[in-house]
């Protein structure tokens, strides 16, 4: 893969101190608020002083991420580490942009330095965003396929799709973030064994505890997030967590009457349980409810 435009910067020193209004800081960042919290650590936006712009830094404890084991011979130490190797590689306009890495070996803390994307989904709290809207839900739409088809092309498999993790800027346009479960291949084969995803964003065929295609199973997460965006809810969701996969491998997608014939066929299509019958992105990308007036994905 070619060389990022800008490659990320790594930085081996960490100065912390406070800017004269008595602000925490990082290097030349100043600390303004937290912005979001996850399973390792935390993102928390702050502002450059060189470039007077906001970052937003995913932060995390080294002695807590190796403590923290996730396979038997993996700690989450080593989820980070990739995390950062598929993100330094990634330049794409729907793709969350990595700038910098702070990792002093004297400190306890590691900083992921992101892009920030300001906007939000048009929806409050949690649970499923929208519904959007037909537009907005298209426009969504085709940055996440663009930027799908890019990590895809690229041999890197998402592995966690959904509203959560795809951020909005305030002109619109959505970026995929959060790279924490993805994997890189050599080579087109994407075969992956275990699902680390979301539950309810999980493709039936992650359920079955055997093989399958990390892209096909990128792209049922599509799917559930334009469900999502559409109708508001999720497609499978069972009274009880337990159940879950149990409804995604077996329940039948229901989809209400009077929806936009085109629209039902594209979710049908995509929230096929087969993953060789399944849509493909590039199906997406031409189908004609994504071209709509604008034309073909770019
Ligand atoms: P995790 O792996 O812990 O889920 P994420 O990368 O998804 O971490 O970040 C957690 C949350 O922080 C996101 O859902 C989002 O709300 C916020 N966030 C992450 N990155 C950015 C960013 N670049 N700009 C704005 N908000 C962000
Ligand atoms: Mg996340």
């Amino acid at each position: 893969m070619k060389e990022k435009q800008f490659p990320v910067k790594e930085t081996k020193e960490l100065i912390r101190g406070e800017d004269k209004d008595g602000n925490k800081m990082i290097n030349e960042y100043v600390r303004e608020c937290k912005i979001g919290s996850g399973s390792y650590g935390k993102v928390v936006l702050y502002r450059s002083t060189i470039d007077g712009q906001h970052y937003a830094i995913k932060a995390f404890h080294k002695s807590r991420l190796l403590r923290l084991r996730v396979a038997p011979s993996e700690t989450a130490m080593s989820d980070v580490l990739r995390e950062v190797m598929i993100m330094k590689i990634l330049e794409h306009p729907n793709v969350v942009n990595l700038i910098e890495v702070i990792d002093d070996p004297e400190t306890d803390h590691f900083y992921m330095v992101l892009e920030y994307v300001d906007g939000k989904w048009v929806y409050d709290g949690s649970g499923p965003p929208g519904p959007l809207g037909e537009t907005t839900a298209r426009k969504y739409l085709r940055d996440i396929v663009a930027g799908l088809m890019y990590l895809h092309a690229h041999n890197v498999i998402h592995g966690d799709i959904k509203p959560d993790n795809l951020l909005v800027t305030s002109s619109g346009t959505v970026k995929i973030g959060d790279f924490s479960v993805s994997q890189v291949f050599k080579d087109d084969d994407d075969q992956l064994r275990r699902s680390p995803g979301t539950p309810v964003f999980t493709a039936p065929e992650c359920c079955l505890g055997i093989t399958y295609s990390g892209r096909a199973a990128d792209t049922w997460a599509v799917g559930v997030t334009l469900y999502c965006m559409i109708l508001g809810k999720y497609p499978f969701l069972p009274d009880k967590l337990q159940d879950i996969y149990d409804k995604i491998v077996n329940n039948p997608l229901i989809i209400p009457d009077g929806l936009n014939p085109l629209l039902r066929d594209l979710i049908v299509g995509l929230l096929c349980k087969d993953p060789r019958e399944r849509m493909t992105l590039k199906n997406v990308s031409e189908h004609p409810w994504v071209i709509g007036e604008d034309g073909p994905c770019p």
